[in-house]
């Protein structure tokens, strides 16, 4: 590519909302523009990493059998409903209607219409496994786009769908795509982890998140600093359990008035009393129940847990009508001591070991003290729904759980016959038994996995491509555009390593030899080989290492082969 062709303009400003470097330095270097929030198109530069990036995918996934297909963006509802989740996905779910009326949504997973796809060719046990996967832009209308491509609403992903007979062979295919997903992580040059996740609004129930270690990493994870435990704080487990109380230390319950205090940390400041000794008290709507969950007040429901837990699509905060037709009161001072209405109830080990606990009186303004578990009452169940933290204990070893920040760059799932089940994808067994094939789900955010490979690999001059999905693998610097032998001999090696299959730009451009680096530091070329009129009176060209910053002359006729083995090097 010649630069004076290449459609992009290099920034020193970047807009306000660009706040981590991958975002920043994406569109310093001409890679990306904003369409809309979390709407972006892809320049060039970006397209060319993007390319790298799922050629690595596709090569590592068909190695595993699986075969390319591409399905529509713009699906029918009547499929979301056979599966149920039209009626529990939130607002992320983009709805439309076309001219005569019927509903359809962007698709923001594929699910439905490849179980759809699948059961319409799916006769026998001889066909499976089948895996399917599709490059394709995804919707979902995020609450917060931000970081760039990181999170965006439409943003390009691979998705996978696995069909075999049983639950065996589904998780030796999980496995396989595990393997897969190890080596392109690794091909991308990204230091990562595999985690154990929760399975949210996919559902299914076995997960691995693959995360990438980055300090702008959205999720937390914790891992332990003895064994191989590592999950996602959405699922991370640690050693607890119900407590049991001693009688003779509780006290008798006494309603407060507590005027305008409705949080717990404006009661906590009015009755002078610590947060853990407040019972956390509130309603969910759980699949369409109205549930009333309750943990210690200075920690928070594990919303994911809690989903787990109840085997349910959806878990929401109830509004105010429906708290106070169970409570009576308004939102605020639920409790479980004398509500309105019996409802199920779901406590934290927390509430388990609090003693004389404050919560709300079921009525406006006013608290109950003296609250007990065991005594006052008692949940229809009782487990861990609070996050595990740093310095908690591991659940499997005498290990202690330390906090990383990681990007999720991909996540696979062991569905089961979740969908199939619902969408009647079947097929006939040996003995000509009707069976459910069993499904697994596995995704790579393509954009993400570009920006998380910036997020690691940057300095304050710019992107330091790993060069397996580097736009360009090299530059050519001619510095004195005016003098014929720069300029020549930067046109001879330009099209000596293309010949040599290699990804090369020229930085043509009349420009100054300052603004030519700078710009080749912040685009990130891994190797930029300069052509000054000095160095090459001896024949010499200087090569600079972008990740090391190191420089060496060498002679012309070697830059080829010194380029080639660079480029291999780096790539194994
Ligand atoms: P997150 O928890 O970050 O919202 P998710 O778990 O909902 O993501 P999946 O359904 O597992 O996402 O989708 C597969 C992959 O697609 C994710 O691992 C991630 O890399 C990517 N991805 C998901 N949402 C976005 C988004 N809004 N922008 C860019 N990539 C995304
Ligand atoms: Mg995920």
């Amino acid at each position: 590519m010649r630069i004076s062709q290449l459609f992009y303009q290099t920034l020193k400003e970047v807009p306000r909302d660009a706040q981590i470097p991958s975002h920043q330095l994406m569109f310093r270097a001409g890679m990306i523009q904003q369409l809309a929030s979390g709407i972006y198109n892809y320049l060039p530069l970006a397209r060319k990493s993007l390319n790298k990036l799922e050629a690595i995918i596709r090569e590592e996934l068909e190695k595993k059998g699986c075969q390319e297909v591409l399905l529509p963006m713009v699906q029918p509802s009547e499929l979301w409903e056979e599966s149920g989740r039209w009626g529990y996905y939130g607002p992320e779910l983009l709805r439309l209607k076309d001219r005569k009326g019927n509903d359809f949504c962007l698709g923001p997973t594929h699910e439905e219409v490849v179980t759809d796809m699948v059961r319409r060719n799916l006769k026998s046990y001889k066909q499976l496994p089948w895996n399917l996967f599709q490059v394709q832009s995804k919707f979902r209308d995020e609450v917060r786009p931000r970081f760039g491509l990181m999170r965006g609403r439409e943003f390009i992903m691979k998705d996978a769908y696995s069909f075999d007979v049983d639950e065996e062979a589904s998780k030796v295919t999980y496995k396989k795509m595990y393997d897969a997903y190890t080596a392109i992580f690794n091909r991308c040059g990204l230091e990562f982890r595999a985690v154990d996740a929760a399975t949210g609004n996919i559902g299914g129930d076995m997960s691995h998140e693959f995360q990438v270690l980055a300090k702008s990493g959205e999720d937390l994870i914790l891992s332990c600093d003895k064994c191989d435990y590592a999950a996602n704080v959405e699922k991370a487990l640690t050693k607890r359990s119900e407590g049991k109380m001693d009688a003779s230390a509780l006290s008798a319950n006494e309603k407060v008035h507590t005027p305008g205090s409705r949080t717990i940390e404006e009661v906590a400041e009015f009755l002078k009393l610590p947060a853990n000794n407040f019972l956390k008290s509130i309603i969910y709507v759980i699949d369409e129940e109205p549930v009333l969950v309750l943990i210690q007040g200075d920690l928070e429901i594990n919303e994911s847990k809690l989903q787990t837990l109840m085997g349910a699509n959806s878990v929401a905060l109830a509004d105010d009508k429906t708290v106070r037709d169970i409570t009576g009161a308004s939102t605020g001072f639920a409790g479980p001591v004398g509500l309105k209405k019996k409802l199920r109830i779901i406590a934290d080990y927390s509430v388990s070991h609090g003693l004389n606990m404050v919560c709300g009186a079921n009525e406006d303004d006013h608290h109950l003290l003296n609250v007990n578990y065991g005594r006052d009452y008692i949940a229809d169940q009782i487990s861990d729904i609070s996050f595990a933290a740093a310095g908690d204990s591991c659940s499997l070893c005498e290990g202690t759980l330390e906090e990383h920040r990681g990007i999720e760059v991909g996540q696979v799932f062991f569905l089961g016959t979740k969908y199939s089940e619902a969408m009647k994808c079947t097929y006939l067994d040996k003995d000509g038994k009707e069976q459910l094939a069993v499904m697994g789900c596995y995704g790579i955010g393509v954009g993400r996995t570009m920006a998380a490979a910036i997020e690691q690999h940057h300095d304050d001059d710019g992107i330091i491509w790993p060069v397996a999905i580097a736009p360009y693998e090299v530059v050519v610097l001619p510095l004195q555009m005016n003098k014929e032998e720069v300029v020549q001999t930067g046109e001879d090696l330009y099209k000596k390593l293309k010949d040599a299959g290699i990804d090369v730009a020229l930085d043509d451009r009349e420009e100054r030899a300052g603004f030519k680096f700078k710009d080749a530091d912040l685009i990130g070329y891994p190797l930029q080989i300069v052509i000054g009129a000095r160095s090459l009176e001896n024949g010499e060209l200087e090569v600079k290492i972008r990740k090391t910053g190191e420089k060496k002359n060498l002679p012309l006729g070697e830059i080829v082969s010194f380029v080639q083995e660079f480029i291999q090097n780096e790539k194994s």
